[in-house]
């Protein structure tokens, strides 16, 4: 908990971001994670590496006359493994899909969601996860145009996500995938899909000469949390919009294997589009006129920020790094 006259000992205000919710925002742990990501690259020499250590240092934000903060300017780095700019990306994903998703229901209420996990073998270095991350998006390309999955196909929302396997440093590349699909896929051989068709399908369009582990559920649209109101398929888009690559995993405080990994995991990130839309969720991406998650706006993400609050002034907060928090001018 924070208030706005939080003082510490040189009575300097700390910065505290709460939401209508409650909620504080973790300006203060995401900054941490950003700054152990750029002594990482610093020491490997990144030419990014001073970038990356200016983002998100200073903050505006535009304070309501209700006392409301909003997040006004700040510049922000976008390398795919910032941890600062993964936790804007994540909100933004997860607020436009939701957007994207009550619009499909709208306009295909009978349609069904299916909740995809394809993966391959898991990989040693950033030369393999470079060349199999490009290799899944063909894939995943040529797994949509196989006529019997291609039938019933309404839309999709994928998302790949890269873990490290904490026993043997390999990678696991799989990628998360929500399809939208006619009812009548459930209809019948000639339209369901099982996990073993799934399967083989995937293992031809990757061209794998092993069996790959695939998973696919019906996503079952029913309150899963009364309290909460979570539908299933909310649930799903969480899970499909979560960070690509998770801090912990090359924070881990172990020095030598943190630098190992960050090496990797920006060969292997380089480039690549973690997230896409396809079918009506395209076209409703594109008609609301939603920007890129990876390359768009990530000052204004939350959809708290209407724009029927007037500011009455603003302030602006400033990482110190000394005293590693932020604190109001
Ligand atoms: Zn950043």
């Amino acid at each position: 908990m924070c208030t706005h006259d939080n003082m510490d000992l040189d009575q300097k205000t700390v910065l505290c971001d709460k939401k209508a919710n409650g909620k504080v925002q973790p300006w203060k742990e995401k900054k941490l994670a950003n700054v152990g990501y750029f002594e990482l690259l610093e020491i490997l020499q990144f030419k990014k590496a001073e970038r990356v250590s200016t983002c998100g240092e200073i903050l505006e934000f535009d304070i309501t006359h209700e006392g409301r903060m909003k997040l006004a300017k700040a510049w922000f780095c976008k390398s795919p493994l910032c941890p600062m700019c993964n936790w804007r990306k994540t909100m933004k994903r997860s607020i436009q899909t939701t957007k994207i998703i009550e619009e499909v229901i709208r306009q295909k209420p009978k349609a069904r969601w299916l909740f995809l996990t394809l993966s391959v073998k898991n990989v040693f270095d950033g030369k393999e996860l470079d060349k199999s991350l490009k290799a899944m998006a063909e894939g995943f390309r040529r797994l949509m145009l196989y006529k019997k999955v291609k039938q019933n196909m309404i839309g999709f929302m994928r998302s790949t996500e890269v873990t490290v396997n904490k026993k043997d440093g390999s990678y696991n590349q799989h990628m998360h995938v929500l399809l939208c699909v006619e009812s009548k896929y459930f209809k019948g051989a000639e339209n369901y899909l099982s996990q073993e068709d799934w399967t083989s399908l995937w293992q031809k369009a990757m061209k794998l000469d092993y069996v790959p582990v695939v998973h696919i559920e019906a996503v079952k649209n029913k309150k899963r949390n009364k309290k909460k109101e979570v539908t299933a398929i909310q649930a799903a888009v969480q899970e499909t919009a979560k960070y690509s690559v998770k801090d912990a995993d090359y924070l881990t405080g172990n020095l030598e294997n943190d630098l190992e990994v960050v090496k990797d995991l920006e060969e292997g990130l380089y480039r690549k589009r973690m997230i896409a839309y396809g079918g009506l969720l395209k076209e409703v991406h594109k008609r609301f006129n939603l920007d890129d998650v990876e390359d768009g706006d990530l000052v204004r993400v939350d959809d708290e920020d209407s724009d029927v609050e007037e500011k009455a002034y603003s302030i602006v907060a400033f990482w110190n790094w000394e005293q590693q928090n932020y604190y109001l001018n």
